[in-house]
């Protein structure tokens, strides 16, 4: 039942905003149809929307009785009493829409309920109701908007190009009909049909409609609950197909679309060891957080939102991108490889240069020290350290990371051949073929093996026969207290040996005696230059350098030595990609080289 609301309800309810383009005409009556119950939902502009804006829906449809209450303002069926309005599940309630709209407007409803034999026709125009009168069609409602700003040349003027205002609408409907994939929508300009989804509930399916990038075929699912019921599900890309810029990203928190630098933060952090700088993965993202939990103070409407627990959202997107691009299907694809490199940040198609590749963040990692964060362990990948305080104060502890909702990546399950090139290493598993990067599965295991080491204060250290000394500049001496920790903490042990001289006569475990003293000396350099900046900064630079001087590429290693880098690589946090973002292996499976091949089209 349209009624008008009570004056103290209305007075109640945030003043309406006003209608200031297509866009805004476009999302009321598209909301009108999704409260109204439709499963198909076809818009249609002409001119950016300027000319007319049709909106058809199988919705309800409007008694004939009620049809002139609905364009009153504050005339709404959603609801009546103040306290209806605290408990709203409809999209929108202000009951002014369709008044707003018809005043500034050209208006025509053509509605019919499924009871009613006959439909019903009115026509407004500027407000004043010119006919109405019966009509035969279907049941749902069809609102015509035409000549929008007719009456009203000043608001004319604001209004942006055709182009402009259709793009808008586009934007807006294209993430509406991926919000709600079980309504089939079309939207169609100037006579071009843009899109239609099937309304199957398959939100793949809808981006597909949606977004037509044949790419978006491999993009991999995310379903993810953190501890705290944060629910975040959709898609996101492999790390080896991304874009420049965040254009390809879509939030939604609760069913909205969204702006927010915490989810965009969390995507970042669950893909940092594996992209180059400047690059941006692909992200549906869709947040399902208790009402509660975001900010009362932002309207509804406002595309920022804000939470009260920003670092819960940031860790529970961080968790859900991760265990995502985890899996076996997020394995690099060689296929990928292949691809120009403008649409890849694969290492493969690019020179070596160190410019291209994304420094490990180890500074964000080491600058959130309150919040506990999955770490590199030895043993498994679900132990996890929380690093306290700069002092040194580290506690392991077991965590059971939530079931992936793919199975992960098994290192068991491979059959390792031997290596080509003195460089890749080759194994195979079921359908699949892969190659491992030597250099960069080195790397990687190194590079964990350090931070380890170093977050954790375990100090495995090996005694040396011969004692080497290393010189540091004057200054540097002067801060031997603050540097010589560092140094400790991984397991070296040192003594002053002169004025700026110190003997070393304990080494990391998993060290060699020339890695050792490779690293000790990269260590003075950075720690030198950038003394004055934060010691997380030296030891991010300190643990990429010291990953240079792990095995290099082109070293011949023995089977054994293949069946323990594989074995450590396994045991690795993240063993898809070296420090710098490249990855350590890549796959072809048996239809890709049956493409490749012909056999298969
Ligand atoms: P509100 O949506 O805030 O209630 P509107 O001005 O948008 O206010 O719509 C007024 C009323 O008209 C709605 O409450 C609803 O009963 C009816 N209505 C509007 N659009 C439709 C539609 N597409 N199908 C069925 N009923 C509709
Ligand atoms: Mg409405």
């Amino acid at each position: 039942m349209i009624r008008v609301l009570p004056k103290e309800v209305a007075d109640k309810i945030a003043a309406g905003e006003v209608i200031e383009n297509p866009v805004s005409i476009v999302k009321e009556l598209i909301e009108n149809s999704i409260d109204a119950g439709a499963t198909s939902i076809t818009c249609e502009i002409k001119k950016g929307g300027k000319e007319e804006i049709r909106v058809t829906d199988n919705g309800i449809g409007i008694p004939s009785d009620q049809v002139s209450t609905a364009f009153l303002r504050h005339a709404t069926s959603k609801i009546y009493t103040t306290d209806d309005i605290k408990h709203i599940e409809t999209l929108g309630f202000r009951g002014e829409a369709l008044a707003s709209i018809s005043a500034v407007s050209r208006t025509e409803l053509i509605t019919k309920t499924e009871d009613e034999k006959k439909g019903t026709k009115l026509v407004i125009h500027g407000g004043e109701i010119i006919s109405q009168e019966g009509i035969g069609c279907p049941t749902g409602t069809t609102i015509v908007v035409k000549d929008l700003f007719y009456n009203l040349p000043a608001r004319l003027k604001f209004m942006k190009s055709e182009a402009a205002e259709a793009g808008k609408v586009i934007d807006m409907m294209s993430k509406l009909a991926i919000t709600c994939p079980n309504i089939r929508f079309t939207l169609i300009s100037n006579g071009k049909n843009l899109f239609t989804t099937n309304g199957s509930g398959d939100l793949k399916t809808a981006i597909l409609s949606v977004y037509k990038e044949r790419d978006y075929k491999e993009l991999i699912e995310v379903d993810y609950e953190s501890p705290d019921g944060i629910r975040v599900f959709g898609y996101v890309s492999r790390p080896s197909f991304t874009r420049t810029n965040r254009r390809s990203q879509f939030f939604f928190v609760n069913g909205r679309t969204v702006k927010s630098s915490q989810i965009e933060k969390g995507v970042d952090l669950g893909y940092r060891e594996r992209m180059f700088e400047g690059r941006f993965p692909i992200a549906f993202l869709f947040l399902e957080v208790d009402p509660y939990k975001l900010d009362v103070n932002v309207h509804p409407n406002k595309k920022e939102v804000r939470f009260n627990d920003d670092i819960a959202i940031i860790t529970a997107v961080e968790k859900a991108v991760l265990n995502a691009i985890t899996t076996k299907v997020s394995v690099v694809k060689a296929i990928d490889t292949m691809k120009p490199a403008k649409e890849i940040n694969n290492v493969n198609t690019k020179d070596n240069s160190e410019a291209d590749y994304t420094q490990v963040d180890i500074k964000t990692f080491l600058s959130n020290k309150p919040k506990e964060e999955n770490l590199p362990s030895s043993k498994n990948n679900n132990q996890k350290f929380s690093f306290k305080e700069s002092k040194g104060d580290y506690s392991a502890e077991e965590e059971l990371l939530p079931e992936a909702k793919y199975r992960p990546f098994d290192f068991d399950e491979l059959e390792v051949g031997g290596t080509i090139f003195g460089t890749y290493i080759i194994a195979t598993e079921g359908d699949n073929f892969y190659l491992f990067d030597q250099h960069a599965a080195h790397e990687r295991v190194n590079y964990e093996k350090f931070l380890k080491a170093y977050l954790s204060g375990t100090k495995d250290s090996q005694i040396i026969l011969t004692p080497f000394t290393f010189d540091v500049p004057g200054a540097m001496a002067e801060e031997y207290e603050d540097w010589s920790p560092i140094l400790r903490n991984m397991g070296y042990s040192m003594d002053v040996f002169g004025d700026n001289t110190y003997i070393v006569r304990e080494i990391p475990v998993f060290m060699t005696m020339k890695e050792a003293e490779d690293f000790i000396n990269s260590f003075v350099d950075e720690y030198f230059g950038d003394r004055k900046l934060e010691n997380e900064i030296v030891i991010d630079k300190l643990i990429t350098r010291a990953c240079k001087s792990s095995i290099k590429a082109r070293d011949y290693i023995k089977d054994e030595e293949i069946k323990v880098l594989i074995e450590e690589l396994k045991l690795c946090r993240n063993p898809f990609s070296c420090p710098h973002g490249r990855p350590t292996f890549i796959k072809l499976s048996k239809y890709d080289l049956e493409k490749m091949f012909k056999r298969i089209q």
